[in-house]
């Protein structure tokens, strides 16, 4: 198997022909240059298991920039540099984007701080990685292209199902690292090795989650809600305590754990059910699960601390707010016309309408919403302002009033064409005395 092969050349062979191409054409420039160019990362990490992973990141042992600038020229390609970091973006025609950095030593002055960084050889760059699994290089220079560099046991680890730092101070130099050792753990079905774990636990229990900023918290958060598996994230950084000390306006209740637990089973139903074409914004979806019993000041406050857009924040707010009225509107086994289930329901986005059905245990509410989105959500009067002028009515807020009788007769099922509804508004248009 590839674990035991030390080199990778027939699976970068196997890969689409414009990657393997690029990763050829820098070991070209790379000697061209007489520097060693390595691809790093998530990359080799997913090629030795057989991912689909394109995301090319690549190490230069020496001068990135100048590098970059060759790797540029040679595609014609857009070329982003930061000097002060030595690092580069080189951006291909077709958008296929290539990051390069200079290898690089880095330590730490205290703990989670940003760390000091100077230059050094891949196998430096390679140590101040996150995991073991993720501190593989393959060479791209001629001889040795395909090679496997692997100082720290990557394979081995790759082979056992392990995530595993490189060093016992890592998750206190970068606790951030927590957060990535949970999303790694969920999406490869892998699990800590028992002494990181340990590690991870006592970074915890130490409080140093509270001295990294919000940013970097929220973008590991986020970078989380993009990952297949939510709930078995959420209730790992419950177990670890995570929850707790970074977002403690989130509280698991049974409740929701439940709601969380069921949320992709409940979602292929409701997908199944209704007529969508649009894709539904997971994030969100999971947001407002997330805050759905929250109150609207810890709403606010939450909110805020994890730099929510304004779209999401309004979508949050707007849902906490009616939610318990919605929810009991449209329960229950009494008659609601459609045109009062349309009401009610108008103007939400199809992410707070899933999770409305996910919060109700009723059938006839869930009914109700599909019927909402399948029959009655697009539905509009034929009729509009202009025929209401031909009829003599004077523009003014009356229009708005009579489309509006015309469109709940219509939702209710009791006209049916055009010529209907011109009927209707004749016979309501207030008689002139
Ligand atoms: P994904 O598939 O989620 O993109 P990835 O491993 O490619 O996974 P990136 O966030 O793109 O993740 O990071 C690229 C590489 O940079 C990682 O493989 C890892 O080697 C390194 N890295 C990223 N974040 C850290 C960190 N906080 N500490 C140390 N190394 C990191």
């Amino acid at each position: 198997s590839a674990l035991r092969n030390h080199n990778l050349a027939d699976k970068i062979n196997a890969l689409p022909e414009r990657v393997k191409n690029i990763l050829i054409e820098a070991g070209k420039i790379a000697d061209d240059v007489g520097l060693n160019a390595y691809v790093v990362g998530g990359f080799v990490r997913d090629l030795i298991l057989g991912v689909e992973n394109f995301d090319i990141d690549i190490v230069v042992e020496g001068d990135a920039l100048m590098f970059s600038e060759k790797l540029a020229q040679h595609y014609q390609a857009h070329l982003t540099k930061h000097d002060r970091f030595g690092t580069a973006v080189v951006v291909l025609e077709d958008d296929f984007k290539i990051d390069v950095v200079t290898a690089r030593k880095e330590y730490y002055e205290y703990p989670a701080s940003l760390p000091v960084v100077e230059g050094g050889t891949i196998k430096d760059d390679l140590f101040r990685r996150d995991f073991t699994i993720n501190s593989m290089a393959i060479k791209l220079n001629k001889s040795g292209f395909g090679n496997i560099v692997d100082f720290y046991g990557g394979r081995r680890d790759l082979q056992m199902g392990l995530i595993r730092i490189l060093y016992n101070l890592s998750f206190v130099e970068d606790p951030t690292r927590i957060f990535r050792a949970i999303r790694f753990e969920q999406r490869y079905d892998f699990k800590m090795e028992e002494k990181t774990e340990e590690f991870a636990i006592k970074a915890i229990e130490s409080g140093i989650l509270g001295k990294v900023s919000h940013e970097r918290i929220n973008f590991e958060f986020f970078a989380m809600l993009k990952e297949n598996n939510i709930w078995a994230i959420l209730k790992r950084m419950e177990d670890l305590r995570i929850l707790k000390n970074v977002y403690p306006e989130v509280v698991l209740s049974e409740d929701l754990k439940k709601l969380l637990k069921n949320a992709e089973e409940n979602l292929a139903c409701l997908k199944e059910k209704v007529s969508v074409q649009e894709s539904l914004d997971r994030t969100l979806l999971y947001l407002l699960i997330l805050y759905s019993n929250m109150s609207f000041e810890k709403a606010v406050k939450l909110s805020e601390k994890m730099r929510l857009s304004k779209e999401y924040k309004s979508e949050i707010l707007k849902f906490i707010e009616a939610n318990d009225i919605i929810l009991s509107n449209l329960s229950g086994n009494i008659d609601i016309s459609n045109y009062d289930v349309y009401n009610e329901l108008k103007g939400l986005s199809m992410e707070i309408l899933f999770v409305l059905c996910m919060l109700s245990n009723e059938k006839k509410f869930i009914d109700r919403v599909i019927l909402y989105i399948n029959n009655l959500k697009n539905i509009k009067t034929c009729v509009t302002g202009k025929d209401l002028k031909e009829l003599g009515v004077k523009p003014g807020p009356e229009y708005a009033v009579l489309l509006d009788k015309v469109l709940a007769e219509k939702l209710n099922g009791n006209l049916q064409t055009y010529n209907d509804e011109l009927e209707f508004l004749k016979k309501i248009i207030p008689k002139k005395i």
